[in-house]
């Protein structure tokens, strides 16, 4: 009897056991347990190794910040071709690629429309606080949806969606379909944030009051180095012949009085291209963070931020400049006061942040040439001539090539057909060509992308970049380092790893702290978030959840 009484208290006590470890589980994605905020960080052109080659000169608050409390992804890479803005940011937070989300650049070829169309443009909507056509824009054509569409869906939309950013398509993209708004800069004489009547019909207050506040005129001002120029070790020569700089400057060296120089330079636009740009869109995004009360209660609210002026400064002065190096000295100190705030604002420990980029950078070309790697730069004009000839050799014809943009050819299908021959005949007849051409890499036909499913290499990149409705009918990819470009500054756009290999850095509630050299894509991202949130997958994702960095 009192043996099986002892049995009994033995199974009683596993069953409790069992029991409790049950509710424990069920309560990993209950309201109180979940971030009150979710912020995407996307760095425009940010490589990977600008964590590690600036890594001594960060402060303890920023980038370092996120690396020492939270999880840092160091093999993270873009798995589609092309690496450019539109996909990038449509990528990090759809959790898949241009096959499924239908970004394919920033700008495209539209068969349907027969005319190049911009990823964000939206004509059926209106400008909001500027009286320029900057604000007809609205994510209408992203296929899928975000993970903050899904948190809107989840919360009966009571969960708020804002994004910023001082590209436009870096502010709509990443908030999604559904979002309460998203602002974006307008330079020129303006010097403000703008949206569109397709979330708002006029600004906010607290968007009004920025705008009219000397905040982003504060900016133009003088643009020297942060700290001791001698002590930027880890970039080039301020003078060198690989940088482009702003007009009525003859050199392309510090400091740059922006004031001065903004009076031919775009006015406002000039921030854009310098680490105040960023500072900006920090300002503006700890405005709406009070002007919006986000991370205020239990129902998590997502806030994008997007720094672009990281881009622009890429492109004029190039991967190895002393100008990109102070921009990213410069952008550590803005994330630190903008986790500063974060902290005092919702909470420390009770908001989730993520930061990755849109696309990598390659160095400039001219430079690599300069120290014998293959590199160089394209000749369009010299290969289109080539190619009609080509084309009028072989079919006799001179109208079958109806568009050639984003490293595709999208021939006219009538033409086709009236050659009574195939497509895929066409298709093989050019490719052949093609590839035997100087710095052309390779070359695919739209048919080998319908009847293969690659898993590795560029052929994997450029068919997880392949739309079936939107791409064309031939794509090339030209050689490493081999850009259409001019010979200063650094572009972007191929599947190589200068351009795929960016950070992934998470922290906050719900992220362990750790590293992996395991690799991750970004398509992962908003299947984590989403994990994370114990919501509903972005309808497209294709992504994985990375486990190992959720607590
Ligand atoms: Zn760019």
């Amino acid at each position: 009897m009192q043996k099986n009484h002892v049995m009994f208290k033995k199974i009683f006590i596993t069953l409790l056991t069992v029991i409790a470890s049950f509710s424990t589980k069920a309560q990993t994605v209950n309201s109180t347990q979940k971030p009150k905020l979710v912020v995407g960080i996307v760095v425009d052109q940010m490589r990977y190794d600008y964590l590690t080659r600036f890594y001594n000169k960060f402060g303890e608050g920023g980038f370092k910040r996120m690396m020492n409390e939270g999880f840092n992804c160091k093999n993270h890479h873009f798995n589609y071709i092309p690496t450019k803005t539109g996909p990038g940011h449509a990528s990090v937070y759809t959790g898949t690629t241009p096959k499924y989300h239908g970004v394919i650049g920033n700008d495209w070829y539209d068969k349907y429309e027969q005319k190049m169309v911009y990823c964000a443009e939206d004509d059926s909507v209106q400008s909001v606080g500027t009286t320029s056509s900057d604000g007809k824009m609205s994510p209408h054509r992203m296929q899928t949806t975000t993970f903050s569409d899904e948190n809107r869906l989840f919360t009966q939309m009571k969960g708020k969606t804002i994004g910023v950013s001082i590209k436009d398509r870096g502010a709509i993209l990443p908030a999604g379909h559904t979002a309460n708004a998203a602002y974006w800069f307008r330079g020129k004489s303006e010097g403000k944030f703008i949206s569109s009547t397709y979330y708002i019909n006029d600004l906010p207050e607290w968007v009004k009051d920025f705008n009219a506040s000397k905040a982003v005129k504060s900016y133009l001002k003088e643009w020297n180095t942060l700290q001791n120029i001698e002590t930027y070790t880890e970039s080039g020569a301020d003078l060198n012949e690989f940088e482009g700089g702003f007009r009525g400057k003859e050199t392309a060296t510090f400091p740059y009085d922006l004031k001065k120089l903004s009076k031919i330079n775009g006015g406002f636009d000039i921030l854009k291209a310098t680490p105040y740009g960023n500072s900006v869109v920090i300002d503006f995004a700890i405005a709406a963070l009070k002007g919006e009360n986000l991370g205020k209660d239990t129902i998590t609210d997502v806030l994008t931020v997007s720094f672009s002026s990281t881009d622009y400064v890429g492109h004029n002065f190039g991967v190895n400049s002393k100008e990109v190096e102070d921009t990213y000295i410069r952008l550590d100190k803005d994330l630190e006061r903008f986790f500063k705030t974060l902290d005092a604002q919702v909470g420390e420990g009770e908001y989730t942040v993520f930061l990755s980029a849109d696309h990598g950078a390659v160095d400039v070309p001219s430079y690599l040439q300069d120290v014998n790697i293959p590199a160089g730069y394209l000749n369009n004009k010299e290969t289109k001539a080539k190619f009609s000839a080509f084309l009028m050799d072989t079919f006799g014809v001179d109208n079958l090539i109806e568009n050639i943009s984003n490293d595709q050819i999208f021939l006219n299908h009538n033409a086709v057909k009236d050659l009574n021959k195939t497509l895929a005949e066409v298709e093989a007849a050019i490719v052949n060509e093609l590839i035997t051409y100087k710095n052309v890499y390779k070359v695919y036909a739209a048919t080998t992308m319908h009847n293969n499913d690659f898993t590795s290499g560029m052929e994997e990149l450029l068919q997880k970049g392949y739309s079936q409705k939107r791409s064309g009918d031939v794509l090339i990819i030209p050689s490493p380092n081999y850009i259409s470009y001019s010979k200063t500054g650094s572009t972007h756009g191929s599947g190589y790893k200068y351009d795929t290999h960016v950070p992934l850095l998470l922290f906050g509630k719900g992220i362990k702290h750790g590293e992996t050299l395991q690799k991750t894509v970004i398509p992962d991202i908003a299947p984590t978030m989403s994990a994370l949130l114990g919501i509903s997958f972005p309808n497209g994702a294709t992504g994985q959840p990375l486990e190992f960095v959720l607590d």
